[in-house]
């Protein structure tokens, strides 16, 4: 087991399968935040030694998805670092000798199956209602090392034989394990295969061989990653034992799954899809199927929102807080915090994030996010009055998306005029007060929040109205429907001709009904 004095050293491998998915963001998140809370090391190694299942792009897509999300990787593909390579098959000369290491200690064997002779025995066993597997019921009666001669085994590998490597499980040992989430972890070997650990065919280790040598050479000290590796532990335990390695083995954390909405099973694309949010940090196209998925990037999430979010998914600070920021995070974080239980995704709570970070905006970097919105409405407008508008809205919005719809009237004088409003406040002698009301304006040189607000209240009050229907006649003129932040802020922004001329169009158009 490791002791405390050594230095944090924590790696996100992922495999370059395709998109990322946010549970593997959440992987990588939580390993940052270990990292930098600890003065650690945080380590991007690509696994990529599965050439079947290698999609172009993907890797560059983990590491666009990492830098928008402002994980930073010290050592890496991109990065360097003393431990390099980190790309696994730029590595392939290393795994070689410690799956010969293994077979010399006894602990692993090569098999000369064919994938024909493999199958014979896989119907044979269908055939009786079983399942094969390939394990210690099976290994003495195969073409491995542990029942050919040793001459055999020579000539074979010298003839070009197709051989693997495969690691000699243990029969029937209680393998006692430490998860720095779930404690102890007891499971027995009689349930698991000799797993291959390397192949002659491409000269590539599997996962198992890989990920056990890359962690022990690149003294890795903590192994954080998803539940789903779980069940591959006792292997792992084992091959550090194999090894001769146990003394450094890392501490391991297995993280929560994330849950779909419904609490039930893993959160797929799948269900993004059919209820409309996004599982991936950024957009993605396949390059094979041209299949495309949503990303939280280009559906207008702040990055603050998704880390935050995602920190949240699994880990709970004990307290009340729900927004954090990245510093925050990384002093707040603790494995002791991390549920056992899956997590379930909420697309509402995404949202929700969305908006707290909206809210905190600063306006001017809101405003330069707007503003290519307002140019494509054909808007012009000088930044700081955007910023102002901005300021005003942004309360009500979750995405910038949003700020068009929450304050185009401030821009373009309405053309069209909400016909429930209208029929609720446009009637009897209301436009004919609306008209005075207009002509008082029009006398009014300063167009300031305070000074019309007193303005509009004293002249209403001198004739005795009633101030609801003055104010939503007004805003019903000068808006189009009764929306929006306070009316004395939004005449301000409009300016006095501007508001004399909405106040004119709209007793033009608006007829009320009789
Ligand atoms: N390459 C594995 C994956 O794609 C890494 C698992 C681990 O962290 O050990 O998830």
């Amino acid at each position: 087991m490791s002791d405390n004095t050594r230095p944090v050293r924590v790696r996100f491998a992922p495999s370059p399968t395709g998109p990322l998915h946010i549970g593997g963001l959440r992987t990588a998140l939580y390993n940052y935040l270990f990292a930098r809370q600890h003065g650690g090391t945080m380590i991007l190694r690509i696994e990529d030694t599965d050439s079947h299942r290698f999609v172009p792009g993907a890797e560059e897509y983990i590491m666009e998805s990492l830098d928008w999300c402002g994980i930073h990787i010290d050592e890496g593909v991109r990065e360097g670092g003393p431990y390099g390579p980190y790309r696994q098959s730029e590595r392939r000369e290393i795994y070689l000798q410690y799956a010969e290491q293994l077979v010399g200690s006894g602990n692993a064997y090569y098999a000369f199956d064919t994938p024909e002779e493999l199958e014979t025995v896989r119907k044979e066993y269908e055939s009786r209602g079983e399942t094969f597997a390939y394990d210690h019921t099976v290994r003495e009666r195969m073409n491995t090392s542990l029942r050919l001669s040793a001459e055999e085994v020579s000539e074979r590998i010298a003839r070009g034989d197709q051989w693997v490597i495969r690691f000699k499980m243990p029969e029937n040992e209680e393998v006692v394990m430490q998860d720095m989430i779930r404690g102890e972890v007891r499971m027995n070997t009689s349930t698991l295969d000799d797993k291959v650990l390397y192949k002659s065919a491409d000269r590539l280790p599997t996962y198992h061989l890989a990920n056990i040598v890359d962690d022990h050479l690149m003294e890795v000290s903590h192994v954080i990653r998803g539940e789903e590796w779980l069940p591959s532990l006792p292997l792992h335990y084992l091959l550090y034992r194999a090894f001769g390695w146990s003394d450094t083995q890392p501490e391991f954390a297995h993280l929560p799954l994330l849950l779909k909405p419904t609490g039930q099973g893993k959160l797929s694309k799948r269900d993004g899809d059919k209820m409309g949010f996004p599982v991936f940090p950024l957009f993605w196209k396949s390059p094979t199927t041209g299949e495309t998925a949503h990303g939280y990037r280009e559906d207008g999430y702040f990055p603050e929102a998704v880390v935050n979010m995602l920190a949240l998914l699994g880990w709970n600070p004990g307290t009340e807080q729900e927004i954090f920021s990245m510093d925050e995070l990384i002093a707040a974080f603790s494995f002791d915090r991390v549920g056992k239980s899956g997590a379930r995704f909420q697309p509402d709570k995404a949202r929700w994030f969305n908006a707290q970070y909206m809210h905190r905006r600063d306006n001017g970097e809101l405003a330069r996010l707007f503003q290519p919105i307002l140019k494509e409405k054909g808007v012009e407008a000088p930044l700081d009055r955007v910023e102002y508008i901005v300021g005003l809205v942004k309360d009500r919005a979750v995405f910038v998306s949003d700020l068009w719809d929450l304050s185009s009237y401030f821009f373009v004088a309405p053309t069209e005029y909400d016909a429930k409003s209208v029929r609720k406040y446009w009637k009897d002698d209301v436009p004919a007060r609306l008209a005075e009301l207009r002509d008082a304006l029009a006398g009014v040189e300063e167009f300031s929040v305070e000074a019309t607000d007193r303005f509009v209240h004293e002249w209403n009050e001198s004739k005795g109205y009633v101030i609801g229907q003055t104010m939503n006649s007004l805003r019903l003129a000068v808006v189009g429907a009764c929306k929006g932040p306070s009316m004395f802020e939004i005449l301000y922004v409009v300016g006095r001709d501007e508001t004399i001329r909405r106040i004119d169009a709209a007793l033009a158009a608006i007829h009320p009904e009789a």
